[in-house]
């Protein structure tokens, strides 16, 4: 097919650079070279035991044929317990919808509000899904900017001033990927007085970092009442539960929302597999050891990081407190060379990481902040360990 006979919507839209830079270091692996994979946001945890055999068991007992579009019945009872049990919220099964992945349900919603010219409203650095599901939806990004120094957070003020007749949708995650970056309760009440003064913006809380935090406690935006009845809360168990592969995300919504979604999702894929709907129930049932493990390495490993990285020259660090991406400032690197090569900009240094230290990670720009990268934590200690060795080493070949 010729490239012309394409639709103008792929003009615009830009290949996830997050999948992009993992597959490049997946061909380069597959070429000999031992890259260590730094760039695609995964537990490297396998799916728990007692999840995998759910599983098994739904394919005998005969789990196979098209399930309920938006999600078998005791699944979204289990999602709607967890929202009991873990946030304090009450969201009745028929205002949960599950679908193929978290990515298909902010799809699902961003289809569901946006009309073409509608302000959505992303503070900066974002997750790079976020702006091209909006541009599908012919939406107009309006970016909110945060660097390092407010520890990646907007201000309320900036909310106020970022809000327009137009807007109407903020989209957000916390804990954020890819600063890993967490709103307090306080925080987000700031953020609810100045949506209860907007009633036309909606707000999309991406909550699927939820288990990876290490404040004490999870909050969500959700809690607060003036605005519940605009908040829609994704979530998943792609990261908690180590299920990236099973495609499990789900929503919280008013249930016209949670309609309108069935009806997109009803023409888009029917449902989420059957199978990994019935691991999903196992996964959000009660029994989360395995989760509380994970969330405790990851806790061990994101320390192990962010203190060789501040044995780095030139790198600023964040100290993330939730997911498990670090998003130090390398900006001080640009204008050096590599031999005659420049190091322009955080592609370039990326890309250098890559060739040179056999590290992948990805370009702040993917996010909507060129001067960062961001580097996935969700590796092995002994490979973190080689992994900032490699970089410190390479990046101080540069002159
Ligand atoms: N939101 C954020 C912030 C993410 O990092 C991811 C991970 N890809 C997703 C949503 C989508 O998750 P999934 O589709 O695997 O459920
Ligand atoms: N959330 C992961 C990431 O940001 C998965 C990749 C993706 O879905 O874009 O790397």
């Amino acid at each position: 097919m010729k490239q012309q006979q394409l639709s103008v919507r792929l003009d615009t839209l830009a290949e996830s650079q997050t999948i992009g830079m993992s597959k490049l270091s997946r061909e380069l692996t597959a070429k000999g070279f031992d890259i260590i994979n730094l760039s695609l946001g995964e537990p490297d945890f396998v799916t728990p035991e007692h999840i995998r055999t759910a599983a098994k068991k739904a394919i005998d007992d005969g789990f196979t044929f098209y399930p309920p579009i938006s999600g078998y019945a005791e699944l979204r009872e289990a999602i709607s317990a967890k929202f009991k049990r873990e946030n304090n919220l009450d969201y009745a099964p028929d205002q949960i919808v599950v679908s193929t992945g978290a990515k298909q349900s902010i799809a699902n919603v961003v289809l569901s509000l946006v009309n073409p010219g509608d302000e959505v409203i992303i503070p900066l650095p974002y997750w790079v899904s976020y702006i091209e599901i909006v541009k599908l939806a012919e939406g107009k990004t309006v970016p909110i900017q945060s660097t390092i120094d407010s520890d990646f957070k907007i201000s309320p003020e900036q909310l106020e001033n970022a809000i327009t007749p137009k807007t109407k949708l903020f989209i957000f995650s916390s804990p954020c990927n890819p600063s890993g970056s967490v709103y307090t309760k306080d925080e987000l009440k700031a953020f609810a007085k100045v949506f209860a003064r907007h009633p036309q913006v909606f707000i999309l809380s991406d909550e699927i970092y939820e288990h990876i935090n290490f404040l004490e406690k999870h909050e969500s935006i959700a809690q607060f009442e003036e605005i519940k009845d605009r908040v829609i809360i994704v979530n998943g168990v792609s990261k908690g539960y180590a299920m990236t592969g099973w495609r499990i995300g789900y929503i919280g919504a008013p249930k016209y929302i949670a309609a309108a979604c069935d009806k997109i999702q009803g023409q888009f894929t029917s449902a989420a597999s059957s199978i990994s709907q019935k691991a999903a129930e196992t996964a959000l049932g009660t029994y989360n050891k395995p989760t509380i493990e994970m969330q405790q390495a990851f806790l061990r490993r994101r320390n192990l990081v962010v203190n060789m990285l501040k044995q780095i020259p030139g790198l600023i660090i964040n100290e993330p407190k939730g997911a498990f991406y670090v998003f130090p400032d390398v900006s001080s690197y640009f204008g050096k060379k590599d031999g005659d090569t420049p190091i322009k900009d955080a592609k370039d240094l990326c890309m250098y990481l890559l060739h040179k230290a056999h590290v992948s990670t990805v370009t702040g720009d993917a996010f909507g902040a060129p001067n960062y990268i961001r580097l996935s934590y969700a590796a092995s200690d002994e490979k973190l360990t080689e992994a900032m060795h490699r970089i410190k080493k390479a990046l101080s070949e540069l002159s």
